[in-house]
């Protein structure tokens, strides 16, 4: 069984599945089988792209990096603005598809696309205040002249947990720069980047500024395109894992990298919080997308004074979660991704469990139909449980109790990784005291959601390097050049 009698337009799996995007022109083929997570049954199948047809996009992008360069600022503006009054009409058909092939509730796939298409009106507003600099030099010797050029070709790679807006963050500020782009989106996740696509065609993006392929060899094509002298750049968003091949890779021909990476983000309560506000924020911060976001709540360190208020608290909301398919508007838990997920959140608490943890809802995963694992709050975790290494990518809430401000930071911080991090607190001295110990790209405070177009979203250590978004996100695909000047 498919869904596609049941969804029209750009709902419709079919629609998208006509293959890869190259050169403004569609190519069909199959191979990549995409599945409804919350079934396992089939959606679609879409095209599997060779070395060659990668090798085509670097040419189409290639054909039309001079001419996309040259567009005037406020005519790549206007085009990224139409993109995204496309998305926002067709928003609820986008968010219909996210929900097919990733699983996640309508509400987040919801919030997914009005987040995306920020991405596409923030850049299309940036792209007309690209900066320069004009400065003397101390000793007086001549002027320094900098301006920003688009840094060429960027190969772009998504993960599938926001299928929408992990493109748009990449593609708005490339497309703002004057740059061209090949999108690899992952495998799991195909059809948003080509719905995408084709609105972005409606919108008027020329062909050749944007391709799109799926592969089922994304090392083989993403290695021939980073060896292709003129790509110069590559943006990913995905695993530490992945994230550290593709740096070695890139060396190879000293290719710019921005890399967006794994994350293990502590959630810290202190006895002053405001306990409902925390509550509030922790659901957010954990269930957002079931946890399937980088910057989930990973470990929610609770002072010993409220420790037990908070558990209480967080095991009845979480309790109270409807499980379910995506597509159901009453579901606040879809499945996840695929049952590899399952499985490794599963092992994960198995053995938090076996080290001493108690369960106080959930626990195990569901044996029925698709990908499911129930909301699951864990109290009385050992701090060096495997559950507090790993990003755990699921509805899991392991709690830790903790004394002093000096223990919570340290915790906090014993991670390779430093993407996101939250403190509630009622002082706010302490709370940014605090917050400056802790080593993290982003820090909630009081707040458990921080994504925002127009702010600089990435993390320090193990998560990555650059920044997407704000008013930095367009330099990561620009090069400064300096002119020397004597006049
Ligand atoms: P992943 O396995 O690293 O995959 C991400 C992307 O990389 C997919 O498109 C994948 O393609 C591709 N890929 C895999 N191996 C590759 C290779 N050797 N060369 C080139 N591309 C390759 O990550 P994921 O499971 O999709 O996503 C979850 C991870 O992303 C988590 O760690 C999460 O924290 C991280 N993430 C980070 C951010 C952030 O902004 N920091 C945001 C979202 C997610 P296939 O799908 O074809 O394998």
């Amino acid at each position: 069984m498919t869904f596609h009698a049941k969804f029209s337009g750009y709902a419709d799996p079919a629609l998208h599945a006509a293959g890869l995007y190259i050169g403004g022109k569609w190519q069909s083929g199959s191979g990549i089988t995409v599945l409804d997570p919350s079934t396992g049954n089939l959606l679609a199948e879409v095209a599997d792209a060779s070395i060659e047809d990668a090798q085509r996009a670097v040419d189409a992008a290639d054909a039309a990096a001079a001419g996309w360069r040259a567009t005037p600022a406020r005519q790549r503006s206007e085009i990224l603005r139409r993109w995204y009054q496309l998305m926002t009409q067709h928003a609820e058909e986008l968010a219909t598809l996210i929900v097919l092939e990733n699983g996640k509730a309508l509400a987040d796939a919801r919030g997914e696309v009005a987040y995306a298409a920020e991405f596409f009106r923030w850049y299309a507003e940036e792209a007309t205040r690209i900066p320069g600099e004009f400065r003397h030099t101390p000793s007086g010797s001549h002027n320094i002249l900098v301006d920003h050029e688009p840094i060429g070709i960027a190969v772009l790679i998504t993960p599938w947990n926001f299928p929408a807006a992990m493109a748009t963050r990449k593609i708005g500020p490339a497309l703002a720069a004057g740059c061209t782009v090949i999108l690899k989106p992952a495998s799991e996740t195909p059809l948003t980047a080509y719905a995408m696509a084709r609105l972005g065609e409606e919108a008027g993006v020329p062909p050749g500024v944007v391709n799109v392929l799926t592969t089922s060899n994304p090392g083989g094509i993403t290695n021939a395109m980073l060896a292709d002298p003129r790509v110069r750049k590559l943006s990913f968003t995905g695993s530490t894992g992945v994230g550290r091949v593709l740096l070695a890779e890139a060396a190879k021909s000293v290719v710019s990298c921005s890399m967006e990476l794994g994350g293990n983000a502590p959630f810290i309560v202190f006895d002053d919080a405001d306990l409902e506000a925390a509550l509030d924020g922790a659901m957010i911060a954990k269930m957002r997308n079931a946890g399937e976001a980088c910057t989930a709540a990973n470990r929610f360190y609770v002072q010993a004074g409220i420790h037990d208020a908070f558990v209480a608290g967080l095991t009845a909301r979480m309790k109270s979660l409807k499980l379910g398919p995506g597509y159901d508007p009453e579901t606040q838990c879809g499945p996840m991704i695929t049952q590899n997920a399952v499985r490794k959140i599963d092992r994960l608490v198995s053995e938090a469990l076996a080290a001493g943890a108690r369960a106080t809802t959930g626990g195990k995963p569901l044996t029925e139909n698709g990908y499911f694992y129930p909301p699951t709050v864990l109290e009385n975790v050992p701090v060096n449980a495997s559950i507090a290494r790993e990003e755990i990518f699921g509805p899991v809430a392991p709690v830790y109790k903790f004394e002093s401000d000096d223990e919570a930071i340290r915790l906090a911080n014993n991670t390779e990784y430093g993407l996101a991090a939250y403190i509630y607190s009622r002082d706010l001295k302490r709370a940014m005291k605090v917050g400056k110990r802790i080593e993290t790209g982003m820090l909630g405070i009081n707040r458990g959601l921080m994504s925002d177009p127009a702010a600089p979203f990435g993390g320090v250590k193990q998560s990555g390097l650059g920044r997407e978004g704000g008013v930095t996100g367009i330099l990561e695909f620009m090069e400064p050049k300096y002119f020397a000047v004597d006049y």
